[in-house]
């Protein structure tokens, strides 16, 4: 039995894709919305956590100074050191910077929506594959 837990959250940044062949070239920004998955199998039995897999509130912790840091209000590219920041590369630099920060907690997924119709939902990447300095 697996218990799939998500987090979401909101953000306003500027992004530009420069190889783009279309309008993503140009500077613009978007109302991101980003939702954290993490996953576990056990609950705890006692404690202020009992009944609960992951506590929403620790997620939640992890995730608000990724945002604040690194997410809202920001230029992405030069925020998060990436030549062309897509949906697919914003979201596995989430998965990584999340495991990095909460270790303890179970992350297996980002999903990132850029506008109200397009969204990308990446699940548990080996690690190594996408290594937040390493994306460009
Ligand atoms: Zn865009």
């Amino acid at each position: 039995m697996t218990f799939k837990l998500s987090k979401q959250f909101r953000f306003e940044a500027s992004h530009q894709l420069p190889h783009h062949d279309g309008k993503c070239a140009r500077l613009h920004g978007h109302s991101w919305v980003g939702w954290a998955h993490a996953e576990g199998t056990a609950i705890r039995r006692d404690g202020p956590k009992q009944g609960m897999v992951v506590d929403y509130g620790d997620m939640g912790s992890a995730i608000k100074e990724m945002v604040e840091r690194h997410l809202d209000h920001w230029h992405l590219n030069t925020s998060l050191g990436m030549e062309s920041p897509t949906s697919e590369l914003v979201a596995g630099w989430c998965l990584e910077w999340l495991r990095r920060k909460a270790p303890s907690i179970n992350w297996t997924g980002v999903t990132i929506e850029e506008t109200c119709t397009s969204r990308c939902e990446l699940h548990d990447p080996p690690t190594g594959i996408m290594p937040a300095g390493n994306i460009l």
